[in-house]
Protein backbone atom coordinates (compact mmCIF):
# COMPACT_ATOMS: atom_id res chain seq x y z
CA UNK A 1 0.00 0.00 0.00
CA UNK A 2 1.18 3.11 -0.72
CA UNK A 3 1.99 4.86 2.38
CA UNK A 4 0.86 8.68 1.11
CA UNK A 5 -2.31 7.63 -0.05
CA UNK A 6 -3.70 7.00 3.63
CA UNK A 7 -6.48 9.64 3.48
CA UNK A 8 -6.69 11.32 6.78
CA UNK A 9 -10.16 10.73 9.08
CA UNK A 10 -11.52 8.27 6.43
CA UNK A 11 -14.33 7.38 9.68
CA UNK A 12 -15.88 9.13 12.65
CA UNK A 13 -14.05 9.95 16.35
CA UNK A 14 -14.46 11.71 19.14
CA UNK A 15 -12.03 14.57 19.57
CA UNK A 16 -11.27 17.45 22.31
CA UNK A 17 -11.27 20.79 21.71
CA UNK A 18 -7.70 21.92 22.87
CA UNK A 19 -8.53 25.25 23.74
CA UNK A 20 -11.89 24.56 25.39
CA UNK A 21 -11.55 21.06 25.86
CA UNK A 22 -15.52 20.26 24.34
CA UNK A 23 -16.00 16.62 23.60
CA UNK A 24 -17.44 15.85 20.01
CA UNK A 25 -17.62 13.73 17.22
CA UNK A 26 -15.28 14.55 14.60
CA UNK A 27 -17.29 13.39 10.97
CA UNK A 28 -15.22 11.74 8.08
CA UNK A 29 -13.28 14.90 6.21
CA UNK A 30 -11.70 15.02 2.87
CA UNK A 31 -8.32 16.15 2.92
CA UNK A 32 -9.12 19.69 1.71
CA UNK A 33 -11.44 20.42 4.74
CA UNK A 34 -11.23 22.07 7.93
CA UNK A 35 -12.87 21.53 10.70
CA UNK A 36 -14.03 23.90 13.79
CA UNK A 37 -14.56 23.36 17.23
CA UNK A 38 -18.27 23.95 17.34
CA UNK A 39 -18.03 26.05 20.83
CA UNK A 40 -15.37 27.77 20.43
CA UNK A 41 -14.34 28.01 16.97
CA UNK A 42 -10.58 26.88 17.49
CA UNK A 43 -9.47 25.40 14.16
CA UNK A 44 -9.58 21.65 15.15
CA UNK A 45 -8.46 20.02 11.53
CA UNK A 46 -6.51 22.19 9.11
CA UNK A 47 -7.72 21.14 5.65
CA UNK A 48 -3.97 21.78 4.29
CA UNK A 49 -1.71 19.75 3.02
CA UNK A 50 1.04 19.28 0.90
CA UNK A 51 2.91 16.37 -0.19
CA UNK A 52 6.24 15.35 1.95
CA UNK A 53 8.07 15.54 -1.55
CA UNK A 54 6.99 19.30 -1.67
CA UNK A 55 8.35 19.60 1.92
CA UNK A 56 11.47 18.20 0.80
CA UNK A 57 12.05 20.23 -2.12
CA UNK A 58 11.11 23.80 -0.24
CA UNK A 59 13.48 22.74 2.13
CA UNK A 60 16.39 21.81 -0.10
CA UNK A 61 15.24 25.25 -1.69
CA UNK A 62 15.81 26.85 1.72
CA UNK A 63 19.15 25.19 2.73
CA UNK A 64 20.82 26.78 -0.49
CA UNK A 65 19.05 30.15 -0.56
CA UNK A 66 20.44 30.62 3.33
CA UNK A 67 23.92 31.26 3.02
CA UNK A 68 23.43 34.08 -0.04
CA UNK A 69 19.98 35.38 2.58
CA UNK A 70 22.19 35.71 5.64
CA UNK A 71 25.70 36.35 4.53
CA UNK A 72 25.49 38.76 1.49
CA UNK A 73 24.63 41.97 1.78
CA UNK A 74 20.39 42.89 2.17
CA UNK A 75 21.08 46.44 1.69
CA UNK A 76 23.79 48.94 1.22
CA UNK A 77 24.66 52.99 1.85
CA UNK A 78 26.70 55.64 0.96
CA UNK A 79 27.94 56.71 4.32
CA UNK A 80 30.35 59.93 3.88
CA UNK A 81 31.94 58.83 1.23
CA UNK A 82 32.28 54.76 1.98
CA UNK A 83 30.22 52.48 1.11
CA UNK A 84 28.24 50.05 3.84
CA UNK A 85 26.83 46.74 3.70
CA UNK A 86 24.63 45.30 5.97
CA UNK A 87 23.84 41.40 6.18
CA UNK A 88 21.91 39.45 8.72
CA UNK A 89 24.98 37.66 10.25
CA UNK A 90 27.03 41.39 10.27
CA UNK A 91 23.99 43.22 11.92
CA UNK A 92 23.95 40.20 14.59
CA UNK A 93 27.84 40.13 15.20
CA UNK A 94 27.77 44.16 15.56
CA UNK A 95 25.27 43.69 18.13
CA UNK A 96 27.30 41.01 19.81
CA UNK A 97 30.54 42.74 19.87
CA UNK A 98 29.39 46.41 20.78
CA UNK A 99 25.88 45.14 22.57
CA UNK A 100 25.64 42.23 24.54
CA UNK A 101 25.62 38.53 23.32
CA UNK A 102 22.59 37.83 24.98
CA UNK A 103 19.92 40.17 22.87
CA UNK A 104 21.99 39.21 19.86
CA UNK A 105 21.32 35.80 20.21
CA UNK A 106 17.60 36.46 20.49
CA UNK A 107 17.81 38.02 17.29
CA UNK A 108 19.82 35.01 15.73
CA UNK A 109 17.64 32.45 16.79
CA UNK A 110 14.79 34.05 15.78
CA UNK A 111 15.93 34.82 11.99
CA UNK A 112 18.53 31.99 11.61
CA UNK A 113 17.71 29.44 14.69
CA UNK A 114 14.59 28.82 13.84
CA UNK A 115 13.94 29.00 9.97
CA UNK A 116 17.32 26.77 9.94
CA UNK A 117 15.79 24.04 12.49
CA UNK A 118 12.64 24.56 10.44
CA UNK A 119 14.73 23.25 6.97
CA UNK A 120 16.27 20.90 8.61
CA UNK A 121 13.53 18.81 10.17
CA UNK A 122 11.81 18.62 7.26
CA UNK A 123 14.79 16.88 5.82
CA UNK A 124 15.03 14.90 8.88
CA UNK A 125 11.53 13.63 8.88
CA UNK A 126 11.68 12.51 4.98
CA UNK A 127 14.68 10.73 5.70
CA UNK A 128 14.25 9.80 8.99
CA UNK A 129 10.93 7.87 8.31
CA UNK A 130 12.49 5.86 5.66
CA UNK A 131 15.78 4.69 7.81
CA UNK A 132 12.81 4.06 10.71
CA UNK A 133 14.53 6.81 12.96
CA UNK A 134 11.92 8.22 15.91
CA UNK A 135 10.17 11.14 14.89
CA UNK A 136 8.36 11.81 17.75
CA UNK A 137 10.72 14.85 18.58
CA UNK A 138 11.27 16.31 15.27
CA UNK A 139 7.38 16.67 15.09
CA UNK A 140 6.43 17.77 18.43
CA UNK A 141 9.61 20.65 18.41
CA UNK A 142 7.83 21.37 14.39
CA UNK A 143 4.71 22.64 16.57
CA UNK A 144 6.31 24.98 19.22
CA UNK A 145 8.62 25.91 15.93
CA UNK A 146 6.31 27.79 14.07
CA UNK A 147 5.76 31.05 15.96
CA UNK A 148 9.37 31.51 16.09
CA UNK A 149 10.50 31.69 12.85
CA UNK A 150 10.46 35.51 12.47
CA UNK A 151 11.62 36.24 8.56
CA UNK A 152 8.99 38.07 7.50
CA UNK A 153 9.23 40.71 10.66
CA UNK A 154 12.30 41.05 9.92
CA UNK A 155 11.84 42.48 6.35
CA UNK A 156 9.80 45.14 7.67
CA UNK A 157 12.43 45.49 10.19
CA UNK A 158 14.98 46.16 6.75
CA UNK A 159 12.06 49.33 5.80
CA UNK A 160 11.78 50.64 8.69
CA UNK A 161 15.71 50.49 9.16
CA UNK A 162 16.11 52.15 5.58
CA UNK A 163 13.67 54.97 6.33
CA UNK A 164 15.59 55.79 9.40
CA UNK A 165 18.80 55.65 7.20
CA UNK A 166 17.54 57.45 4.75
CA UNK A 167 17.94 61.05 6.89
CA UNK A 168 22.27 60.35 6.58
CA UNK A 169 22.71 58.41 3.73
CA UNK A 170 21.49 57.03 0.27
CA UNK A 171 19.98 53.34 -0.15
CA UNK A 172 20.33 50.59 -2.03
CA UNK A 173 19.13 47.13 -2.20
CA UNK A 174 21.69 44.34 -1.59
CA UNK A 175 22.40 41.92 -3.48
CA UNK A 176 21.08 39.30 -1.11
CA UNK A 177 17.36 40.84 -1.37
CA UNK A 178 15.76 38.30 -3.78
CA UNK A 179 17.14 35.18 -2.00
CA UNK A 180 16.15 36.45 1.31
CA UNK A 181 12.88 37.19 0.14
CA UNK A 182 12.30 34.39 -1.69
CA UNK A 183 13.52 32.30 1.63
CA UNK A 184 10.99 34.51 3.28
CA UNK A 185 8.07 33.81 0.94
CA UNK A 186 9.06 29.89 1.13
CA UNK A 187 9.22 30.02 4.82
CA UNK A 188 5.89 31.37 4.88
CA UNK A 189 4.39 29.25 2.70
CA UNK A 190 5.61 25.91 4.50
CA UNK A 191 4.23 27.40 7.66
CA UNK A 192 0.93 27.68 6.49
CA UNK A 193 0.93 24.00 4.49
CA UNK A 194 2.52 22.22 6.69
CA UNK A 195 -0.19 20.02 8.15
CA UNK A 196 1.17 18.29 11.21
CA UNK A 197 -1.72 16.42 12.49
CA UNK A 198 -1.41 14.51 9.44
CA UNK A 199 2.28 14.13 9.56
CA UNK A 200 1.31 12.21 13.00
CA UNK A 201 -1.67 10.26 11.05
CA UNK A 202 0.97 9.03 8.86
CA UNK A 203 3.74 8.01 10.61
CA UNK A 204 2.46 7.20 14.15
CA UNK A 205 -1.36 5.96 13.26
CA UNK A 206 -3.42 4.94 16.39
CA UNK A 207 -6.94 3.40 16.60
CA UNK A 208 -9.13 4.94 18.94
CA UNK A 209 -9.81 2.47 21.37
CA UNK A 210 -13.53 1.67 22.88
CA UNK A 211 -14.36 3.49 25.96
CA UNK A 212 -15.82 5.68 27.82
CA UNK A 213 -16.04 8.67 25.63
CA UNK A 214 -15.97 11.07 28.50
CA UNK A 215 -12.84 10.26 29.98
CA UNK A 216 -10.77 10.87 26.90
CA UNK A 217 -8.13 13.38 27.07
CA UNK A 218 -6.46 15.32 24.58
CA UNK A 219 -2.90 15.38 24.48
CA UNK A 220 -1.72 19.05 23.69
CA UNK A 221 1.31 18.25 22.51
CA UNK A 222 0.46 16.36 19.43
CA UNK A 223 -3.56 17.06 19.18
CA UNK A 224 -4.55 13.59 19.61
CA UNK A 225 -7.68 12.68 21.70
CA UNK A 226 -7.35 9.24 23.28
CA UNK A 227 -6.74 7.51 26.68
CA UNK A 228 -3.68 7.56 28.65
CA UNK A 229 -1.19 4.35 27.87
CA UNK A 230 0.09 3.19 31.56
CA UNK A 231 2.48 5.40 32.08
CA UNK A 232 -0.01 8.48 31.87
CA UNK A 233 1.30 9.49 28.60
CA UNK A 234 -0.11 10.48 25.19
CA UNK A 235 -0.51 6.71 22.99
CA UNK A 236 0.56 8.92 19.63
CA UNK A 237 3.64 11.36 20.89
CA UNK A 238 4.38 9.50 24.60
CA UNK A 239 4.18 13.00 26.01
CA UNK A 240 2.53 12.76 29.52
CA UNK A 241 -1.22 13.87 29.27
CA UNK A 242 -3.08 15.33 31.91
CA UNK A 243 -6.77 16.89 32.86
CA UNK A 244 -5.27 20.45 32.52
CA UNK A 245 -2.06 21.57 32.17
CA UNK A 246 0.23 21.19 35.77
CA UNK A 247 1.31 24.45 37.19
CA UNK A 248 -0.29 26.63 34.00
CA UNK A 249 -1.22 29.28 36.27
CA UNK A 250 1.82 29.35 38.49
CA UNK A 251 3.86 29.27 35.17
CA UNK A 252 1.73 32.12 33.56
CA UNK A 253 1.92 34.11 36.61
CA UNK A 254 5.60 33.82 36.86
CA UNK A 255 6.42 34.62 33.22
CA UNK A 256 3.75 37.32 32.92
CA UNK A 257 4.97 39.19 36.17
CA UNK A 258 8.80 39.23 35.00
CA UNK A 259 7.56 40.63 31.93
CA UNK A 260 5.88 43.49 33.18
CA UNK A 261 8.61 44.28 35.65
CA UNK A 262 11.13 44.16 32.80
CA UNK A 263 9.05 46.66 30.48
CA UNK A 264 10.04 49.68 33.44
CA UNK A 265 13.91 49.67 32.21
CA UNK A 266 12.57 48.34 28.82
CA UNK A 267 11.02 51.78 28.05
CA UNK A 268 12.33 54.21 30.60
CA UNK A 269 16.20 53.53 29.87
CA UNK A 270 17.61 54.58 26.14
CA UNK A 271 17.34 52.07 23.58
CA UNK A 272 19.31 53.54 21.12
CA UNK A 273 22.43 55.61 21.32
CA UNK A 274 23.45 57.80 18.50
CA UNK A 275 26.65 59.53 18.43
CA UNK A 276 26.71 62.63 15.92
CA UNK A 277 30.22 64.65 15.43
CA UNK A 278 31.37 63.25 18.93
CA UNK A 279 27.71 64.10 20.14
CA UNK A 280 25.67 61.55 22.06
CA UNK A 281 21.91 61.48 21.36
CA UNK A 282 20.08 58.66 23.38
CA UNK A 283 16.22 57.33 22.36
CA UNK A 284 13.80 55.73 24.39
CA UNK A 285 11.33 53.29 22.61
CA UNK A 286 8.68 56.06 22.61
CA UNK A 287 10.95 59.04 21.65
CA UNK A 288 12.40 56.97 19.11
CA UNK A 289 8.59 56.97 17.98
CA UNK A 290 8.23 60.39 18.32
CA UNK A 291 10.99 61.31 16.42
CA UNK A 292 10.05 59.10 13.47
CA UNK A 293 6.92 60.69 13.61
CA UNK A 294 8.32 64.70 13.56
CA UNK A 295 10.15 63.87 10.51
CA UNK A 296 6.99 62.89 8.78
CA UNK A 297 7.45 59.27 8.49
CA UNK A 298 3.47 58.70 10.05
CA UNK A 299 3.46 54.81 8.86
CA UNK A 300 6.51 53.86 10.06
CA UNK A 301 6.27 55.60 13.33
CA UNK A 302 2.96 53.81 13.76
CA UNK A 303 4.24 50.45 13.21
CA UNK A 304 6.91 51.17 15.21
CA UNK A 305 4.71 52.47 17.68
CA UNK A 306 2.01 49.08 17.12
CA UNK A 307 4.96 46.66 17.45
CA UNK A 308 7.04 48.01 20.25
CA UNK A 309 4.67 50.20 22.75
CA UNK A 310 1.08 49.15 22.08
CA UNK A 311 1.13 45.19 21.33
CA UNK A 312 3.33 44.40 24.67
CA UNK A 313 1.37 46.48 26.91
CA UNK A 314 -1.72 45.61 25.93
CA UNK A 315 -0.64 41.79 26.18
CA UNK A 316 0.29 42.61 29.62
CA UNK A 317 -3.10 43.98 30.04
CA UNK A 318 -5.41 40.99 28.26
CA UNK A 319 -3.35 38.39 30.04
CA UNK A 320 -4.17 40.74 33.83
CA UNK A 321 -7.59 40.52 32.74
CA UNK A 322 -7.82 36.75 31.68
CA UNK A 323 -5.77 35.30 34.81
CA UNK A 324 -7.90 37.43 37.37
CA UNK A 325 -11.31 36.30 35.38
CA UNK A 326 -10.08 33.01 35.80
CA UNK A 327 -9.52 33.76 39.82
CA UNK A 328 -12.27 35.29 40.56
CA UNK A 329 -14.71 33.04 38.28
CA UNK A 330 -16.81 35.78 35.90
CA UNK A 331 -19.15 34.50 34.21
CA UNK A 332 -19.22 37.83 31.52
CA UNK A 333 -17.70 38.21 28.51
CA UNK A 334 -16.10 34.74 27.98
CA UNK A 335 -16.01 35.29 24.42
CA UNK A 336 -14.31 38.96 23.97
CA UNK A 337 -11.60 37.35 26.70
CA UNK A 338 -11.10 34.16 24.26
CA UNK A 339 -11.06 36.66 20.95
CA UNK A 340 -8.20 38.83 22.61
CA UNK A 341 -6.36 35.82 24.02
CA UNK A 342 -5.92 34.76 20.33
CA UNK A 343 -5.55 38.43 18.84
CA UNK A 344 -2.73 38.86 21.26
CA UNK A 345 -0.86 35.15 20.47
CA UNK A 346 -1.05 36.09 17.38
CA UNK A 347 0.29 39.65 17.13
CA UNK A 348 2.40 39.33 19.91
CA UNK A 349 5.92 38.00 17.97
CA UNK A 350 5.44 41.45 16.21
CA UNK A 351 7.10 42.89 19.15
CA UNK A 352 10.41 41.71 18.03
CA UNK A 353 10.80 44.05 15.37
CA UNK A 354 12.65 47.16 17.32
CA UNK A 355 15.51 44.10 17.69
CA UNK A 356 15.68 43.52 14.11
CA UNK A 357 15.70 47.59 13.30
CA UNK A 358 18.76 48.04 15.91
CA UNK A 359 20.70 45.30 14.97
CA UNK A 360 20.47 46.19 11.07
CA UNK A 361 21.43 49.71 11.82
CA UNK A 362 24.13 49.34 14.26
CA UNK A 363 25.70 47.49 11.17
CA UNK A 364 25.29 50.29 8.92
CA UNK A 365 25.75 53.38 10.88
CA UNK A 366 28.82 52.93 12.19
CA UNK A 367 31.73 55.67 11.42
CA UNK A 368 33.51 55.54 14.96
CA UNK A 369 33.46 59.21 16.10
CA UNK A 370 31.29 61.21 13.13
CA UNK A 371 28.17 58.86 13.28
CA UNK A 372 27.78 55.95 14.89
CA UNK A 373 24.36 53.90 16.46
CA UNK A 374 24.70 51.61 18.79
CA UNK A 375 22.09 49.67 21.33
CA UNK A 376 21.06 50.94 24.81
CA UNK A 377 20.53 48.64 27.72
CA UNK A 378 16.74 48.60 27.32
CA UNK A 379 17.60 46.50 24.13
CA UNK A 380 17.86 43.44 26.59
CA UNK A 381 15.39 44.10 29.02
CA UNK A 382 12.72 44.87 25.71
CA UNK A 383 13.79 41.49 24.20
CA UNK A 384 13.61 39.58 27.26
CA UNK A 385 10.18 40.68 28.06
CA UNK A 386 8.59 40.27 24.99
CA UNK A 387 10.25 36.54 24.96
CA UNK A 388 8.48 36.37 28.35
CA UNK A 389 4.77 37.16 26.98
CA UNK A 390 4.81 34.86 24.72
CA UNK A 391 5.88 32.31 26.78
CA UNK A 392 2.82 33.40 29.27
CA UNK A 393 0.63 32.95 26.24
CA UNK A 394 2.34 29.61 25.84
CA UNK A 395 2.32 28.19 28.97
CA UNK A 396 -1.72 29.08 29.96
CA UNK A 397 -4.12 26.60 29.61
CA UNK A 398 -7.17 28.64 27.87
CA UNK A 399 -9.19 25.49 29.14
CA UNK A 400 -8.80 26.93 32.50
CA UNK A 401 -11.10 30.20 31.32
CA UNK A 402 -13.91 27.81 30.14
CA UNK A 403 -13.94 25.92 33.41
CA UNK A 404 -14.06 28.91 35.41
CA UNK A 405 -16.35 30.45 33.06
CA UNK A 406 -18.49 27.02 33.75
CA UNK A 407 -17.80 27.56 37.79
CA UNK A 408 -19.04 31.23 37.64
CA UNK A 409 -22.23 30.37 36.04
CA UNK A 410 -23.25 28.20 38.02
CA UNK A 411 -22.44 30.36 41.12
CA UNK A 412 -23.89 32.80 39.86
CA UNK A 413 -27.39 30.77 38.81
CA UNK A 414 -27.59 29.26 42.62
ZN1 LIG B 1 -13.28 24.66 21.52
ZN1 LIG C 1 0.29 13.50 22.04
Amino acid sequence: MNINAIVPLSKARYQRCCECDLLFSLPPLSRKQAAYCPRCNAKVVLGRDWSMTRLTAIAVAMLLLMPFAFTEPLISIRLLGTRINASLMEGIWQMSSQGDPITASMVAFCTIGAPLTLALSLLYLRFGSALGMNLRPVLLMLERLKEWVMLDIYLIGMAVAAIKVKEYADIQMGSAMIAYLTLTLLSILTLIHLNLEQLWERYYSQEQRAGNPETLLVCLACHYTGFQDQRGRCPRCHVPIHHRQPHSLQKTWAALIAAMVLLFPANLLPISIVYVNGARMEDTIFSGVVSLATSGNIPIAAIVFIASVLVPFTKVIVLLMILFSIHFKTPHSLKTRIRLLRLVAWVGRWSMLDLFVISLMMSLVNRDQLLSFTMGPAAFYFGSAVILTILAVKWLDSRLIWDAHATGNAEYAD
